[in-house]
């Protein structure tokens, strides 16, 4: 059976790019976050161990696909192409997309200023899909987000698209960038499972569920995000 993942009966994989604080990230060692909190759960409830394997951004869905893992967790958005290579669950998280510049910046004030500038993205999200289909924009794509606030600093690029809660993390600290406070593209977050696996999808809509009925999706928020 092709949906059946391939690893060991008492294990369960998560497939992530644990750069996306506080979705997953690294702490020493380990790999946390608002996902691997979730991803936890789904584990408790087959009763098994989970294990996470930490890969690039644009490498998640052939990896989903290769049965290098049974589900991504990644802040993934889900989005209509790429439901037409994995199955999506329920939304289990509502985020947008925001826009960075240098704090003194004037000259950017909304998306229709990007025209013309510079923009650096992570490679292969949604920010990327939506600055490299804007027509005018020199797209720098680079591994991580992190990367792409450094660019912005040292004055790289002129501003940088990602999403609004790894946003507030990454410049958290710094006083020579800033969010605009812009109306943008609204997305939300779900697991993706190999298609047809619909064993581990009808699990992990489960698991959201009882995670929102039972308070513990409130107690991980707060965890993460503060109040
Ligand atoms: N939400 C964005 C996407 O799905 C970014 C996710 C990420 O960088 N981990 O493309």
């Amino acid at each position: 059976n092709s949906t059946e993942p391939t690893n060991s009966d008492n294990v369960i994989v998560m497939g992530t790019n644990a750069e996306f604080e506080p979705f997953e990230y690294r702490d020493g060692l380990d790999i946390v976050g608002f996902d691997v909190e979730i991803a936890k759960a789904v584990a408790n409830k087959l009763g098994k161990e989970l294990k996470i394997e930490d890969m690039a951004f644009d490498s998640l869905i052939m990896g989903l696909n290769n049965d290098k893992m049974d589900f991504i967790a990644a802040g993934m958005t889900a989005t209509e192409e790429r439901a037409q290579q994995v199955d999506f669950s329920d939304s289990y998280f509502k985020s947008k997309q925001v826009i960075i510049v240098k704090a003194d910046n004037t000259a950017i004030a909304s998306a229709d200023d990007l025209v013309g500038k510079s923009v650096g993205v992570q490679l292969g999200t949604t920010g990327d899909l939506f600055v490299s289909g804007t027509e005018g924009v020199t797209v720098v794509q680079v591994k991580k987000g992190t990367q792409a606030v450094m660019d912005l600093q040292n004055g790289k690029v002129d501003a940088v698209v990602i999403d609004e809660e790894p946003a507030k993390k990454m410049i958290a600290g710094k006083t020579d960038v800033k969010i605009l406070e812009v109306p943008f593209i609204e997305e939300e977050y779900a697991i993706a499972v190999k298609k047809g696996n619909t064993e581990l999808l009808n699990t992990i809509n489960e698991t959201i569920e009882e995670l929102k009925a039972n308070g513990e999706y409130d107690k991980i928020y707060e965890q993460f995000f503060g109040k």
